[in-house]
């Protein structure tokens, strides 16, 4: 989950409408209660807290707006411990209740210990149940003068109209893909390896696209499940059951088949437009195009429902090691010609 921590409005990339509405709610005065902030990647919904965050409990706020970085009450946000910065951990990971929202009321009653405000954000937000989310509207009808609440979500569509209409409800929008690569190279020092795969895989969230590059060697695993997806014909299927069981134990099985379908995909367009544009494997063409010259529309076709198939059991919680063999091995065969359509 991601941590609260310092933030600056002038470091967050691609969100100039949100950050420009901020900004100006604290020039002016004018801040709510509470905002509702939805995006793609809660890495992203928590930068922005992290920057409302910060300048409200810093002591010497810069032009209105950014916090100075250097006080007290900005080094304890760095710090994530700052007594009037909360973060909701509830007590169950599948869903907020009502008990994790009496409890944050309950500390919501005591007035700030250092600022002036006391900020409590709610990560993951869509998984507050219509109880919790109707004690949250119960607080937000009389909220103390000091209290700010940030909910943060992947999507609007669970919440309550009358929850939603008590909130400011800001929506990121995905960050172009030359952003996240500027913010790439400036963070990792490189750009990546493989920029389309990586920036369709983070589908506009700037945040996690960093986490891919620094922290889960996205470029290391990508160009080893590429290696494995492009010699496939080859492998034998012990090679296969290696790679699905590190895949698995390393938590990339969702990873491995978004890289999957993305390589379908290619070979897909690559058969229908034979012009080695729009492909996200840019870098693999040569392979790309001899491959999609060799199998027919029939078995790509197939092998596409396959990666889908896969996907979809995994979102099911299927074991994730049998859907990778299962998908791969079924690949294998299909690219070797040795599945024939029966129907
Ligand atoms: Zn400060």
């Amino acid at each position: 989950m991601a941590q609260a921590g310092f933030g600056k409005f002038s470091d967050i990339s691609g969100q100039d409408a949100i950050t420009a509405h901020l900004r100006n709610a604290l020039s002016t005065g004018t801040l709510s209660h509470a905002y509702l902030i939805s995006g793609e990647d809660v890495s992203d919904t928590m930068e922005i807290a992290n920057a409302l965050a910060s300048v409200l409990v810093c002591e010497d706020r810069q032009e209105g707006y950014e916090p100075c970085g250097k006080c007290t009450g900005c080094v304890q946000a760095a710090a994530g411990d700052h007594p009037d910065i909360r973060v909701l951990v509830p007590q169950k990971t599948t869903s907020t209740g009502v008990d994790d929202i009496r409890a944050l009321t309950a500390d919501l009653q005591l007035v700030p210990y250092r600022a002036s405000f006391r900020i409590f954000i709610i990560p993951d937000a869509e998984k507050l149940t219509p109880q919790a989310q109707n004690a949250v509207l119960k607080t937000l009808e009389e909220p103390p003068e000091y209290a700010v609440l940030l909910l943060l979500c992947r999507n609007t569509t669970g919440f309550l109209p009358t929850l939603l209409s008590r909130c400011v409800c800001l929506q990121l929008k995905p960050v172009p893909d030359e952003e996240i690569g500027k913010k790439i190279a400036a963070a990792a020092g490189a750009m990546p390896a493989y920029p389309e795969l990586l920036y369709a895989c983070a589908a506009g969230s700037c945040g996690k696209a960093l986490r891919l590059i620094t922290e889960e060697d996205f470029d290391g695993y990508a160009g080893a499940a590429l290696e494995l997806l492009m010699g496939l014909k080859e492998k034998d299927a012990g090679e296969i059951v290696r790679f699905c069981q590190d895949t698995a134990e390393n938590g990339r099985a969702e990873l491995f088949l978004f890289i999957m379908h993305a390589f379908i995909r290619d070979l897909l367009v690559q058969k229908a437009a034979g012009s080695g544009t729009n492909l996200i494997l840019t870098g693999n063409i040569q392979y790309i195009s001899k491959t999609a010259g060799e199998l027919s529309f029939a078995v790509l076709g197939r092998m596409e429902k396959t990666a889908v198939t896969a996907q979809r059991r995994l979102m099911q919680k299927g074991s994730p090691q049998l859907i990778l063999e299962a998908a791969l091995l079924t690949l294998r065969e299909e690219m070797n010609g040795e599945i024939y359509d029966r129907q």
